[in-house]
């Protein structure tokens, strides 16, 4: 590949090239990269940013790692891919083995796919199927709770936000699911069980309609950089047995250490019927999803009417992805990190609650290595955008929040230039 001068490539992206959530042509800034280190993006223009958005929750062990490259390398001698019907290969079986070993004890079974919101598509597709094994074809409704994001794909869409998610759009293609309110108590605040009331309406409402309830345990993402309390994952945990309702947790953003507990679900003590991971599974190098499931589950599938789960992608436990994510999983094991993401934690804590006394500043709330600056008002991206990088750091603030999840590798000085430039481009607000 001949590389293209800078300016041609900007023109050809605007003009051809879709990005997420933009318009086209594109009109935003673009700030093309020439390569990835550590924790530093190269860009083609010079500059060298401190990345503060870990690759959308990603990269934990940061850019370019000499043992993610070399497993990668050494897969792709043997092969890159092979379908997986009929066939199976070493790095996906040992990284089903490691993620069993890895979660909460009733998950089981694995199964593998390319992107989060697939991966949710299956675990949605799975609780269908389940009770349709057991003679419960009527429940294939969903429960989940407002501000969520799952992904972009049709049924994942269904269960994010309705407001953030502009609903209203897709509304003739759109399933219509059941939304409880969104917990309103912090993450470290007094439990009152009046927070779950809306949750437990909808269950005795629709039990009988409803096959799961989803949710992010925890940490609500993408819809809106929520934290709320691990209780009501317990208590969600305790209604959905009562009414006879499967839980499935999305952890692809809260799982493999970004909260402070390897999985958010461990904050609460329980263990979800199915669980999604992706994201930081193959710490930024490719992508990799899994849903998971319990032999309760799974056993049904044999009695049902189709006898086998009927979802099946191409690209299915891709050989080289499932061997990066092995080898970044074992790295992940080689050194404490949940030490690691306290350091983080309090830093960020330390750093960004002075921005709380700021009048553009309604909230400042960190948890693990996660810190949310929450403004009244949006940011103007065409402006904080380029003064983020003009302080040579990469962030992605979205509507009313500017937020950091850096790489866990990140070092005290690397992290407090991201926090200083959050700090100033906050303070300059009115
Ligand atoms: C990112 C995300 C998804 C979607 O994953 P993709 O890989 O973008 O399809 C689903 N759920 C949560 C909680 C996420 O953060």
């Amino acid at each position: 590949m001949d590389l293209l001068p800078t300016d041609q490539l900007l023109d050809l992206d605007r003009r051809h090239v879709w990005h997420p959530y933009a318009p086209m042509p594109n009109t935003g800034p673009m700030f093309p990269v020439r390569a990835a280190r550590g924790v530093y993006l190269e860009l083609e223009t010079g500059e060298t940013l401190v990345d503060g958005m870990a690759s959308w929750w990603t990269c934990i062990h940061g850019y370019n790692h000499p043992r993610l490259n070399q497993a990668a390398r050494d897969q792709m001698e043997r092969m890159s891919h092979v379908m997986f019907g009929g066939l199976t290969h070493q790095p996906a079986v040992q990284l089903a083995q490691r993620l069993v070993q890895l979660t909460p004890e009733p998950l089981q079974q694995v199964f593998f796919c390319d992107s989060g919101s697939v991966s949710v598509e299956v675990a949605m597709k799975l609780a269908v199927q389940y009770w349709h094994n057991r003679g419960r074809s009527q429940k294939q409704h969903f429960l989940t709770i407002r501000h969520g994001y799952h992904g972009d794909t049709f049924a994942a869409m269904a269960v994010c936000d309705p407001v953030n998610g502009m609903h209203h759009l897709f509304r003739n293609s759109l399933v219509e699911q059941y939304f409880a309110d969104a917990p309103q108590i912090p993450f470290e605040g007094v439990w009152d069980d009046a927070d779950i009331v809306s949750f437990e309406h909808i269950l005795e409402r629709h039990h009988q309609d409803l096959a799961a309830a989803i949710f992010e345990p925890v940490v609500q993402g993408a819809g809106g950089m929520r934290f709320y309390s691990p209780q009501y994952v317990r208590r969600a945990r305790e209604l959905c047995d009562q009414y006879g309702v499967l839980l499935i947790l999305d952890e692809i953003a809260t799982g493999f250490g970004r909260t402070g507990q390897r999985f958010a679900c461990e904050y609460a003590g329980i263990a979800p019927d199915i669980m999604c991971v992706g994201k930081a599974l193959t710490g930024g190098f490719m992508s990799l999803a899994a849903t998971l499931t319990t032999s309760h589950i799974s056993e049904t599938f044999a009695q049902g009417e189709a006898g086998v789960f009927m979802h099946g992608p191409t690209f299915m436990a891709n050989p080289l992805a499932c061997a990066v994510a092995l080898e970044n999983l074992t790295l992940l094991d080689s050194y404490d990190w949940a030490a690691r993401i306290q350091d983080i934690e309090a830093q960020l804590k330390q750093e960004l609650t002075p921005c709380r006394t700021l009048p553009a500043v309604k909230d400042v709330r960190v948890l693990g290595a996660i810190a949310v600056v929450e403004l009244h008002q949006p940011l103007d991206m065409a402006v904080a955008q380029p003064q983020l990088v003009q302080q040579g750091v990469w962030l992605r603030p979205f509507g009313r929040l500017l937020y950091t999840m850096p790489p866990y590798i990140i070092e005290p000085d690397q992290l407090r230039q991201i926090t200083g430039a959050m700090t100033n481009v906050v303070g300059t607000l009115a």
